[in-house]
């Protein structure tokens, strides 16, 4: 999962994108960059692209002095989450850029299912030679080759970019949005034919009367730099806003059922952000009521007797606070977390997962000290977040600890951006529930089941496949992509 933010029409657009980035942070930490384009109307010298990218977070990334420089009244910016290669290779690092045809920048969010035979086709037949491991070296190639086939050298337009568009919607399989800068043209954006990976559209009216356009992963960009949200970019549609301003959009794919990714809703996007019309916050609070049923079943069935709930921060707060609310027991925040410690489920190996989990919470012991306690947490992926987490619970002083989490058992892997591409890592294949709290140490533990999810979320187009397995796509190539991102995983950067 990544953060991707496109912005044209003000005066200096990295400087509205680079306040973007931060908002968009939770979606990825491992890299951050922009890269904007100068016409030269202003100061001749500036003209063409500037681009600035690296490794770390927004703010390790950029500076003052960085923004001054990526002079432009277009540009487009990425924060990054590696699902793919090592989250040190820099290589991998968003925007990327082409000088040709017409000069194009480009960042996306997502995954292709099927890289590993487009990749391979675009090398045998198209003799390209890969600079990366990331699946935007595909879209990058299918969308360039065929914009450059169509336009000949003209002018682009909306009908030409249909067709650049199109031939990555024939070929590329999987969840993904895209965001394109086209030089002396304007930004291009598309979402993947499902609407699995989110975008959305917003304006902001100009003192000139003319509006400037921000695209992004969340609208939680939006509140920050003062634009109005319009729209959700609809699944498969093209989005083009050319140099004078002027919106175009044109749905190239129908589809009869959406699908997008209920991990939006529940744990990756910021709780101010709106998805599809459905306010994450309320979801959260749903998602939290619809647990703390199953867990009074559990109660009045004497299989726990929490004292205490306890929200594993940050994303499980909101739940958690509706849960004890209705359950009627005390909500206590006594895993205090340490801020400058990267999200342990974004970092990019078990090792280092292990070891952030160690260094970013540290439990109140004086009101954990004899006390049964009810950790809740949005997920449970792999398993080594929760286990320590309960046995930093336990070494606290704790008499029972309990673990509920608002998803239901993740079983299958995700090949659409999401960082679990392989089954056998998934603590909850092959295991039933009281296997699952032993293998993690827990007194019990209560999942949310799919139908309460669903309805928590109140959406009847959703991806849910790593929960039933029913891909919104053909996955037949998810063995050899899993296996694949396996390989690349592992390689490591001095
Ligand atoms: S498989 Fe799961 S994580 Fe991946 S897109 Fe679908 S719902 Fe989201």
């Amino acid at each position: 999962m990544c953060g991707i933010i496109g912005i044209t029409g003000v005066e200096q657009a990295a400087k509205e994108v680079f306040v973007g980035l931060f908002t968009l942070q939770h979606r990825g930490q491992d890299a951050a960059g922009i890269l904007s384009y100068d016409d030269g109307s202003e100061n001749p010298e500036q003209l063409g692209f500037h681009i600035w990218k690296d490794t770390g977070l927004v703010d390790n990334v950029f500076n003052e002095h960085i923004i001054e420089r990526l002079s432009g009244t277009v540009a487009i910016g990425h924060t990054r989450y590696s699902t793919v290669g090592s989250s040190e290779d820099k290589s991998d690092v968003q925007p990327f850029a082409l000088n040709y045809p017409y000069g194009i920048g480009i960042a996306f969010n997502g995954n292709i299912v099927n890289y590993g035979e487009i990749s391979e086709k675009l090398r045998k037949e198209h003799r390209r030679h890969f600079l990366s491991t990331s699946d935007l070296e595909v879209i990058q190639n299918l969308f360039a080759d065929r914009l450059a086939q169509v336009t000949n050298g003209n002018d682009v337009t909306m009908d030409h970019l249909s067709q650049a568009v199109q031939a990555v919607y024939d070929e590329a399989i999987g969840g993904y949005s895209v965001v394109t800068l086209i030089a002396d043209h304007g930004l291009v954006a598309f979402r993947d034919p499902k609407g699995i990976r989110p975008m959305i559209l917003g304006r902001k009216q100009l003192a000139n009367g003319k509006y400037s356009y921000c695209v992004a992963s969340e609208a939680i960009v939006f509140s920050f730099l003062g634009y109005e949200a319009m729209r959700d970019v609809e699944a498969g549609e093209l989005i083009f806003i050319d140099r004078d301003g002027n919106l175009h959009s044109r749905v190239l794919e129908q589809t009869n059922q959406r699908a997008h990714c209920m991990f939006e809703w529940v744990y990756f996007s910021g709780v101010e952000s709106i998805l599809e019309g459905l306010p994450v916050y309320e979801a959260r609070l749903k998602l939290g009521k619809g647990l703390a049923k199953m867990i009074q079943k559990a109660i009045d069935s004497n299989e726990m007797r929490p004292d205490i709930v306890v929200p594993v921060p940050e994303t499980a707060r909101i739940a958690s606070i509706a849960l004890a609310e209705e359950i009627n027991v005390p909500y206590r925040e006594v895993l205090i977390k340490n801020r400058y410690i990267h999200r342990s489920f974004i970092l990019g190996t078990q090792n280092k997962r292990a070891k952030a989990v160690d260094l970013k919470l540290n439990p109140v012991r004086t009101e954990i000290k004899g006390k049964n306690v009810l950790l809740v947490d949005d997920s449970i992926v792999r398993g080594t977040t929760s286990s320590r987490l309960i046995n930093l619970v336990r070494s606290a002083g704790a008499k029972e600890v309990y673990f509920a989490s608002t998803c239901s058992p993740i079983r299958q892997p995700c090949y659409y951006g999401i960082d679990f591409p392989n089954e056998k890592e998934l603590l909850a294949t092959g295991r039933s529930e009281a296997e699952i709290a032993e293998k993690l140490n827990a007194d019990k533990v209560v999942y949310l089941e799919q139908s309460s999810l669903r309805k928590a979320i109140g959406h009847n187009e959703l991806c849910m496949a790593c929960l039933d397995g029913k891909y919104p796509t053909d996955v037949s190539s998810g063995k050899k992509f899993s296996q694949q991102r396996q390989r690349q995983r592992s390689r490591v950067w001095p």
